[in-house]
């Protein structure tokens, strides 16, 4: 089993609105993305280009690049946080890798020491 990952960064504004805190005020994170994917198989070497892994976790993160995430439809109806922008990035990125390689898990960053990671059961 292979495994291998990348690491993205994005900038949003966000709310948590049923939150009693200050994070049910509007603020900002510098948002960090690292993106796992594993499989058995290597072609030419490779599990997976890091450059096309790039690309396609890219196509998902540029919807939530300098944005207020509470805009967006996905995160109408949940909150916009850590936990479920992880699982956002995870379904988006499996709809863009489709059967090119197995995603094990997505991991966000708020902020150096806070983060949440989201992975479906093996
Ligand atoms: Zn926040």
């Amino acid at each position: 089993m292979y495994e291998l990952g990348i690491t993205r960064r994005f900038s949003a504004a966000h709310r948590l609105v049923s939150y009693e805190g200050r994070c049910e005020a509007l603020h900002g994170h510098n948002y960090r993305v690292e993106v796992v994917v594993q499989g058995d198989t290597l072609v030419n070497g490779l599990l997976i280009d890091f450059k096309l892994l790039k690309q396609k976790v890219d196509e998902v993160i540029k919807s939530l690049d300098h944005v207020y995430l509470n805009d967006l439809e996905p995160f109408k109806k949940s909150e916009p946080s850590a936990e479920n922008i992880a699982a956002y990035i995870y379904t988006g990125v499996v709809r863009q890798l489709g059967d090119a390689v197995r995603i094990r898990q997505v991991k966000v960053w708020e902020a150096d020491d806070t983060w949440a990671l989201y992975r479906t059961e093996e």
